[in-house]
């Protein structure tokens, strides 16, 4: 193993392909924040009880993939896996729930961890932008959180995403339908780990991305049969509502995801450039997570939204963002007066907002210009003795290729001037 190796199942963000990273977690974020969604950030560890009572006991979250270390006071903490826990957790401890302004709307963007094999789009160390609506009933709010989900990746130029729904039912239609599927498992050719899953939670054996066990299924009784009267209407107007707004969705009676906290509403959204690691993103509603971290009820709806596999979706599509340049102009002295004399115009440019680089180490000038280049700026400005001696510096526009002598005093504003 070399010296410089990112630990295995991680990798580093390096530009320039950091820069799509920040790009995605910009775009993804934008319509939350233009929607009343406030920025919250919780620590990258918990205590480890936070997720074994809200992200479930028998989730493979849980019990295979959590990283959990005890402090040198004792204390069991986990790195976070996913961001719901934590940020109902937060809101809790600091009563954003009374503050009398329901749903609390908040918005993340963070690392997660989770003990997985590693394989593409399956890390070790990933990240999210996240999204809660804490507090409130109502289908407008689940259908929202749809909608500026699939704002965001159709704003990202993505076209190849599909979004799946289901709903999962409530306290009163799931636990009918729990013991009816438990029934028809039971009596299926399954391997023991997957028999004590019937027990446990027996929704997330259809979940299971394995072949054999899937044509097994194919006869399960359908959650859809059981909803009670009250989730089917609500499901209904999740489903008019996004329905209205031009999005487009597929019904999947299978998708349970794999967290234990959802009822009624749960969405997917996959992507089908990216093989099996094909959910860029998920989410649904969590009507009784509150409770199960010993919060009052709050009844609340959120998603996630993989940063790692959107950006592999967009390259699986081609798709090139239109990222702002990052260098508008490039200086390049010749000699130290210029080199006086250009740091402080790129100083200049850079309070005025202009993004500005600089030749430093004293290069020449062959070396500086294949700098300039590489920075991808619009113009290039040079400067010598003799152009200092007369007051000036050149100019060069790199598109066109013209080179200008422009007055040295006049030159952060003619710059100013020319990108607009
Ligand atoms: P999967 O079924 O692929 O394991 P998941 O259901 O565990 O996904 P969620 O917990 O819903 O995923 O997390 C939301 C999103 O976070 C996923 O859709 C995915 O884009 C991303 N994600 C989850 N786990 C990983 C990982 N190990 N590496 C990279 N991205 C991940
Ligand atoms: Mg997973």
């Amino acid at each position: 193993m070399s010296t410089f190796q990112a630990p295995k199942g991680t990798y580093d963000l390096t530009p320039p392909r950091s820069a799509t990273f920040l790009a995605v977690r910009e775009a993804i974020s934008a319509p939350l924040r233009d929607s009343g969604y406030g920025y919250i950030e919780t620590p990258g560890f918990e205590n480890v009880e936070l997720f074994a009572r809200g992200v479930g006991e028998s989730t493979d979250i849980v019990t295979k993939e959590m990283y959990t270390l005890t402090t040198k006071g004792g204390d069991q903490l986990a790195l976070r896996p996913e961001g719901t826990a934590s940020v109902l957790r937060a809101a809790l401890e600091a009563n954003l729930h009374k503050a009398g302004n329901l749903p609390v709307k908040l918005w993340y963007s963070g690392s997660y961890y989770r003990y997985e094999r590693p394989q593409a789009g399956r890390y070790r160390h990933f990240s999210q932008v996240g999204a809660e609506a804490i507090g409130t009933e109502d289908p407008a709010l689940d259908a929202e959180l749809i909608i500026l989900a699939d704002q965001a990746y159709r704003a990202l130029g993505l076209r190849q995403f599909r979004i799946l729904l289901n709903s999962l039912g409530d306290k009163e239609c799931r636990p009918v339908y729990r013991e009816a599927l438990q029934t028809f498992l039971r009596d299926l050719d399954l391997d023991e780990e997957t028999r004590r899953r019937i027990e446990i939670n027996p929704l997330r054996v259809l979940d299971d991305k394995r072949a054999d066990v899937q044509k097994q299924l194919t006869d399960a009784p359908k959650l859809r049969d059981y909803l009670c009267d009250a989730c089917k209407a609500y499901h209904e107007e999740v489903r008019a509502l996004i329905t209205a707004a031009g999005v487009v969705f597929e019904d999947d009676e299978k998708l349970v995801r794999g967290l234990d906290y959802y009822t009624r509403t749960t969405f997917e959204f996959v992507h089908d450039g990216l093989g099996s690691q094909s959910a860029v993103g998920g989410g649904g509603r969590y009507d009784g997570l509150s409770e199960m971290i010993g919060g009052p009820e709050l009844p609340s709806v959120g998603w996630a939204l993989g940063v790692d596999r959107t950006v592999l979706a967009l390259e699986a599509e081609g798709v090139e963002l239109d990222l702002p340049a990052v260098t508008s102009v490039y200086a390049v002295p010749l000699g130290d007066e210029a080199r006086r004399v250009l740091f402080g115009v790129v100083t200049e440019l850079r309070r005025a907002g202009i993004a500005a680089d600089f030749a430093f180490g004293g290069r020449g000038l062959k070396g500086a210009m294949k700098s300039a280049n590489r920075s991808g700026a619009r113009y290039t400005l040079v400067a010598g003795e003799r152009d200092l001696a007369e007051g000036v510096v050149q100019l060069k526009d790199m598109e066109s290729g013209e080179q200008s002598a422009v007055p040295l005093a006049g030159a952060a504003a003619e710059l100013a001037k020319r990108l607009g």
